[in-house]
This record gives structure tokens, sequence and C-alpha cells, in this order.
């Protein structure tokens, strides 16, 4: 070895040992899995107790995911691609009874699972190093009616993440797969933002009209997200489109959700995103072009799509690794994972001032 060789060798030796140390830590660190928009019912063809919570997320290491109780199930059909309103509420009573009910086998089969609620910021710290939690939302605030209270009260009960609107006609607001009626939010459709602001509570746009999202991003003090559907370049989405069509996020209301801090999640409607989790996995990083990194996260909407391209959390870890061989920045890839739905849920507890 000559003068020279040894020069480079002492040079070049500790640079080579931290770039190893890196790569090690970077192919070897779990990439964990946070879902903006999860389901899991007590009857039908999958329900929780034949299709544990815990397996399920432990297939695919994830550790943030959001349980949508739907709020308005009783009134809902299948409708083709989706859902319609079968009848509506007899009284402001039932939603909240059904809403009672279903959180509590919610709560049963989370204990039944020694699985974690995330209530709080360290939570969300906890589940970002590995340790899985589940965060309680709703979907389609049917439980609201007119009063407010039974906000705090689902506050109280552990629900952080709130979707305003869903299948059926509700006094909150226009929703995308009927007629809009309401030019966008009503003025109580209006307070339940500044209430679950007050709160500390999430607040999902998903399923509102257009007007609906401007309106509520004029009003919100923290960020808000589109938990699941996809976002079109094409013409304004409305309720005579196909359901999966209707459901897309326009441009404009994406860039806007964004604008404000927010995150939108994509689902996995086959007819939507794609035939494979490649498709999916590029549809996720075009996304994050057009939005920015730190503005789209998952939003599976796994049990409620009929034959969904990603199946499972072990799918998403397929994802992972699709961008990893893709070469997609580390970090990039943890924001897309889990951290942007964490950081969105952090902010909304921030905000509150209850
Ligand atoms: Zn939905």
């Amino acid at each position: 070895m000559d003068r020279r060789q040894l020069l480079i060798g002492g040079l070049s030796a500790p640079l080579a040992a931290s770039s190893a140390t890196r790569l090690l830590a970077e192919g070897t660190a779990p990439v964990f899995i946070g879902d903006m928009h999860y389901h899991l019912f007590f009857f039908g063809k999958n329900p929780a107790p034949s299709n544990p919570l815990r397996r399920m997320m432990a297939k695919g290491n994830a550790t943030l995911v959001s349980w949508s109780l739907v709020g308005d199930v009783p009134w809902l059909r299948l409708a083709k691609g989706g859902f319609a309103q079968k009848g509506l509420p007899k009284n402001a009573q039932e939603p909240v009874t059904w809403f009672d009910e279903e959180l509590a086998r919610i709560k049963a089969h989370l204990d039944s699972q020694q699985l974690k609620i995330a209530r709080t910021a360290d939570d969300l710290d906890l589940a970002l190093k590995g340790d899985p939690h589940v965060v309680l939302s709703v979907e389609g605030a049917t439980f609201v009616d007119g009063d407010l209270a039974p906000l705090a009260a689902a506050y109280e009960k552990g629900i952080r993440h709130i979707q305003l609107v869903h299948y059926i006609q509700n006094p909150i607001g226009d929703f995308q797969t009927r007629k809009p009626e309401h030019q966008g939010l009503t003025s109580f459709g209006k307070d339940v933002v500044r209430e679950c602001n007050r709160l500390g509570i999430l607040i999902d746009l998903a399923h509102c009209t257009n007007e609906a999202v401007m309106q509520a991003l004029d009003i919100s003090t923290a960020p808000m997200v589109w938990s699941h559907s996809s976002v079109t370049r094409g013409k304004q989405p409305n309720y005579t489109m196909p359901i999966w069509q209707a459901r897309q996020l326009s441009m404009e209301g994406a860039k806007a959700i964004a604008a404000k801090g927010g995150v939108v999640g994509l689902w996995a409607m086959r007819v939507d995103v794609g035939r494979s989790i490649e498709a999916y996995a590029d549809r996720m990083t075009e996304l994050a072009e057009w939005l920015g990194e730190d503005h789209v996260a998952f939003g599976t909407d796994l049990n409620a799509l009929a034959n969904p391209v990603v199946k499972s959390y072990a799918d998403l870890q397929n994802v992972v690794r699709h961008w990893q061989i893709k070469k997609v920045e580390p970090a990039r890839i943890r924001k897309l994972a889990i951290e942007n739905y964490a950081t969105a849920l952090r902010k909304a507890f921030a905000a509150r001032t209850a």
C-alpha cells in the first residue's frame, strides 16, 4: 500500500462507515403505517370478532389506524358503487343511540384486543415509534342534530376525528352524492366546525361538496383532512356522476385543503386508483407531487369497498417497498405512510381551547 492509498483509506474509512450505518438504518428501520379511514363492522361478511383488528394491524406494522364508526348505517342501503339513503332517523335520539351502541361495541373489541386509543399528542408519538394505537372516528356526524352537546360527550368518550357528512340528509351540510340543498354548510354545520376546533377534534371533509369544503376551510382554526377518495383534474365532481366519480375531490378543493396544512387520503377503490399495488403506490406519489409531500396519506376505506386493490396492511407495506425500490426519499415515505396523518391530528389536538 503506498502513501496515497493510505491517505485515501484514512480519509474515506470514517465516511464509508457512517454512510453504511445510515444505509443500514434506512434498510432495517420499519416503516409504520397510518390509515385515515378504516372500517370494521359487527355485521356482514367480515365482522370484527372473526377479523380481529390487532392481527390485521400487526400484519402490516400499522400503528395509527382511524376506526371509522359509520354514523348513518341504519339509514343506508347499498347502491351501485357505494351507498344511498334508504330512510331518515325518526327523531334526534335514534342516531345518538346507534352511535353509543356501536361505540361501545368498538371499545369492547379494542379492549379484547388490548389495543390503545389515541387521545393525546403523546399517544401519537408512541404510535410513530411503533406502539399500535387506534383513532376513534365517526363518518357522518348524524348523532349531532341541532345541538352541539353530543360533540363534547363524544370527545369524552375518546372520539378525536369527525367526518361531517356521509350519505344521508343531515342538518350540517351538502354531500357529494345528492343534489345540494344548503349551498354548502348550514349555519349549524359551521357551528359544528367551530365546536370541533374548540374541543380539539380533527375535522374530516370527505363526502362534502366543494362549496362545503371551501366554507369549512374559511372557518376552521386547525388544518383538516379529506380522509378518503382521490383527486381529479377533470371536471368538478357532482351527484349525477357514478358514485366513485361523484366522490372524487376536485383539484381546487384538494389544493385548498393542503394550503391550510391539511391532508388528503387515497382510498383503495380499484376502478379509481388502478388494478395493482404499484398503481396505487404511484397514485400516492403523483398526489404528493400535486399537493406537496406533507399533504397526502393513506385512507384505505377497507371493509367498505367491494373489491379493494389494497386488501390489507401487508399490502400497504408492499406499497412502501415499491416506493423504496423506486428510490423515493425515506423521509417522504414516512410522511406519506404515517407522519402526515399524525401531524394533522396533532394540530387539531393543539387547537383545543376547551
Ligand atoms: Zn366514505
